[in-house]
């Protein structure tokens, strides 16, 4: 439906219910009304997906008259049992928001900043999509392509197929980039050092008994939500409970609900994790099926001595190692560089938890079978977070919940039909010459060795025009200079670049420095179809169709795309010549069931993952084996010439080890941004349950209650532990200042004994200045006040080594 139109069929029922409100009432009317209203309903169900996170969970949406007006989860998913999260019912608020994005629209203001207005004027579909063709044309033209950046916010994968892979190699810019690094990838750094997979973890969650979460909250804002929700309250409601322990130095939400709460000081997660290795080796707890055992029986690892490889040579004169692996490779190592030092009294030390409770911690999580160790941002996203999240994910080795019922699992993904594109793309001189260029974020750098995408190089990048200038961005469905930490290089970062596109449903603060803004539907105005990330045993593809109309005069931006491809001509137009949005859809989900199926079900469910398979062949590493000593990193480390003995190459990514330590699961010291002198407490942000990164910030039913544990919304609080507020004469509610290094806002105190002392924790999500009457002016953003760091290896972004004071104002 286009406006105009919206806007009239919204007057007849304003009108309607003027009439309707003057009518005298009685049960006859009242019966009379309602069985009309029946008659007169006209009432469907259309199948799409939440686009809130990567969980992309299918979903049914009842529309009544063509509007839609309830949302529910689609039965037939396995993964999610026919549920969908709380910000599953957020796409509503997100369709009929009253301050979406209308149509397209020009800057007139050419001065960019964030208290720049930018006179943003409407303009035609063909203007807007013809400015931007003839921008990139001349680029392309003047052999500039690779100038050209493009950056994606939340992807879903016909964008990823069309615009971020196919569009951008056919252009000729290398830039692609994307958000997942300001995401998670540290976590899965440690993983990959460990099993060789860089993915998100699979876990039998169903099946398991003891889960020990570090950094992570999977009960209120971690991926797939619903997924956890559902398992969760099964494993919590049988008759076997699951316990649940929750490291964390904040109480999250997850950590109120769990067992036990274990609040560590922050940043130390990888020395409690080593100490509960070196419990379960030295009481004989590891799982001698998976690991291997001593070879001669009366040999056990004792705190503080070194383990020989190898006792003498055989006949043959072949070493006799000492201990046998079986699917592991390291140990021994691992344990004489590591472990037999990392004793629970030194881990006291670091972490704050006492030594008896590191040991009932350990020998719970070694014989609780199946247990699972997990991680999450708060583990990797800092530097050494990489060593922290190898070091909890390698308990899971130790324990044996690897590939069982119950433990880690490695299901499959979606299996697509091949993409009609690989056939036709058409590749020139400009295009192989723009992607010879650097890529501006020195991804699989010496300074970044393993990252995909460094995200948050982009400012420096372009502050500094190293490697060279940017020209344009065509960003979508992002927000950089809100959700990268250090907000203030973005925003000077953005007001630079000559020419800005964004493609998005809302006046995001990124969307203020724009030129050209190029206006999407929402999730359920679309054409779509995904894979959520690999999570429990099944793997699900799910298509979404228009559940209604077009609200307003919009583009989806696979659309956007082809157009974009068509006006720019040569051979991107020959790319993607022919290609319509549907039948591309088509084609590729065409090979898992009929069109007919796709349209009745929504979703296709694949059989499940069969556990135990990826150890049948081995694990996707230089050995094979699950390693506790990281070959994988090694071989990279050696292919980028970086030395493990070399002072500049560690100093360069912040490592403090030097040698074999380098590849080994051990403990740093954090390094955060400012001194403890200074700067007392470290700032720890966190999100909340309603928090659908960024697109639920406009909807009033998230914002009211967008601090859940508090009752509390359309705010952020400064959460301080009580005694901490005493030192500096903070009282509940007083306004405070909280600054870093990098800059000041100003909130309410909360405080509450659910924070560690040596922290402050605040919400991510608010502090808004552009994006809505909903979400403006509400609260404060915390990435204001941090710094700009990485985890090096992966190139994620740090979001937990800022150092704040907090004063009252
Ligand atoms: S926010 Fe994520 S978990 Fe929740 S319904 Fe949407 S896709 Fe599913």
């Amino acid at each position: 439906m286009r406006r105009r139109t919206f806007l009239k069929a919204s007057a007849a029922a304003g009108a309607l219910a003027a009439v309707s409100s003057a009518m005298p009432i009685s049960l006859s009317n009242l019966e009379e009304s309602r069985v009309k209203a029946d008659a007169m309903k006209e009432e469907k169900w259309v199948n799409s997906f939440c686009t809130n996170c990567v969980g992309w969970c299918p979903l049914r949406v009842r529309v009544v008259n063509g509007k839609a007006v309830h949302v529910e989860g689609n039965p037939l998913s396995k993964t999610t049992g026919g549920k969908i999260c709380p910000k599953g019912h957020l796409g509503l608020q997100q369709m009929y928001d009253p301050d979406r994005i209308k149509g397209p629209m020009k800057r007139t203001n050419p001065k960019k900043g964030k208290n720049e207005d930018p006179q943003f004027v409407p303009i035609s579909w063909d203007e807007a999509l013809e400015t931007v063709a003839n921008k990139m044309k001349e680029l392309r033209n003047s052999g500039n392509a690779h100038k050209v950046v493009l950056n994606r916010g939340r992807y879903n994968t016909l964008d990823v197929h069309l615009l971020y892979e196919r569009f951008c190699k056919v252009y000729g810019t290398p830039n692609n980039i994307s958000h997942s690094s300001i995401c998670a990838e540290a976590t899965k750094q440690g993983r990959q050092m460990a099993d060789g997979v860089w993915d998100y973890v699979g876990i039998d969650l169903e099946r398991t008994n003891y889960l020990l979460c570090f950094g992570m909250s999977p009960l209120e804002a971690h991926r797939p939500y619903t997924r956890l929700l559902n398992a969760f309250g099964k494993v919590r409601d049988r008759a076997n409970r699951i316990k649940m322990v929750v490291v964390d130095p904040r109480m999250s939400v997850s950590a109120a609900k769990a067992d036990e709460w274990v609040a560590l000081n922050p940043g130390t997660d990888g020395a409690l994790a080593n100490a509960i290795a070196h419990v379960i080796l030295t009481e004989g707890l590891w799982d001698k099926n998976f690991v291997g055992d001593f070879v001669n029986p009366e040999d056990k690892f004792t705190t503080g001595k070194t383990i020989m490889e190898t006792s003498g040579t055989n006949e043959a004169g072949e070493p006799i190692p000492t201990f046998v692996e079986n699917e592991t490779h390291g140990l021994i190592k691992w344990w004489n560089m590591v472990l037999k030092d990392a004793t629970p009294e030194w881990a006291a030390d670091i972490t704050g938890i006492s030594a008896d409770r590191i040991i009932k911690i350990a020998k719970e999580f070694a014989t609780t079978k199946p247990a699972y160790a997990w991680s999450g941002r708060g583990t990797g996203m800092r530097p050494n977070g990489a060593y922290c999240t190898y070091s909890v994910y390698v308990l899971n080795g130790l324990v044996g919940s690897i590939d069982v019922p119950g433990g880690i699992i490695y299901p499959s993904g979606s299996t697509y039909a091949e993409d009609p594109i690989d056939h036709t793309v058409v590749m020139d001189d400009i295009a192989n010459k723009g992607l010879e260029q650097p890529r501006i974020d020195n991804r699989r750098s010496k300074q970044f060795p393993n990252a995909g995408v460094v995200t948050a190089q982009l400012g420096e990048a372009i502050l500094n025009e190293d490697p060279y200038n940017v020209e344009m961005i065509l960003a979508y469905f992002n927000n950089f200079t809100f959700s990268i930490p250090n907000t203030k290089v973005y925003e000077e970062a953005y007001a630079k670049v000559p020419f800005i596109v964004h493609i998005t449903p809302m006046m995001a603060e990124l969307t203020t420095y724009a030129d050209i803004i190029l206006p999407t539907p929402t999730s359920f105005e679309k054409w779509n179809y995904t894979h959520p990330v690999k999570s429990g045993l099944y793997a699900e593809t799910r298509i979404s169709t228009p559940v209604v109309q077009p609200l307003y005069d919009t583009m989806q931006t696979a659309d956007i795309t082809l157009e974009l491809a068509k006006r720019i001509g040569g051979s991107v137009a020959k790319t993607f010549e022919g290609v319509n949005v549907q039948e591309y859809i088509k084609a590729r989900l065409g090979e898992m069931q009929s069109w007919d199926e796709w349209m009745e079900k929504g979703i296709h469910v694949k059989d499940p993952y069969k556990i135990g398979s990826t150890r049948e062949i081995g694990f996707p590493t230089p050995t094979g084996k699950f390693e506790f000593f990281a070959n994988t990193t090694k071989l990279l480390f050696e292919e980028r010439g970086i030395s493990v003995t070399n002072d500049a190459d560690m100093a360069r990514i912040k490592v403090d080890a030097r040698g074999d330590l380098v590849y080994l699961p051990h403990w740093e010291k954090p390094k955060d941004l400012g001194t403890k002198e200074e700067y007392p407490l470290l700032l720890i942000s966190y999100k909340s349950a309603l928090a659908g990164e960024g697109r639920t910030a406009n909807n009033p039913w998230a914002q009211d209650r967008f601090l859940v544990q508090y009752g509390a919304g359309n705010t952020t609080f400064a959460e301080i532990n009580p005694d901490t507020a005493e030192k500096w004469g903070i009282n509940e509610g007083d306004l405070v200042k909280v600054s870093s290094l990098f800059g000041e806002v100003q909130c309410q105190a909360k405080l509450s004994e659910g924070i560690h002392p040596d922290i402050l924790a605040m919400v991510y999500g608010n502090g808004h200045w552009a994006y809505g009457r909903f979400a403006k002016d509400k609260g404060v953003n915390p990435n204001d006040l941090k710094g700009t760091d990485y985890e090096y290896i992966s190139g994620s972004s740090s979001y937990y080594n800022t150092r704040v004071k907090v004063t009252k104002v």
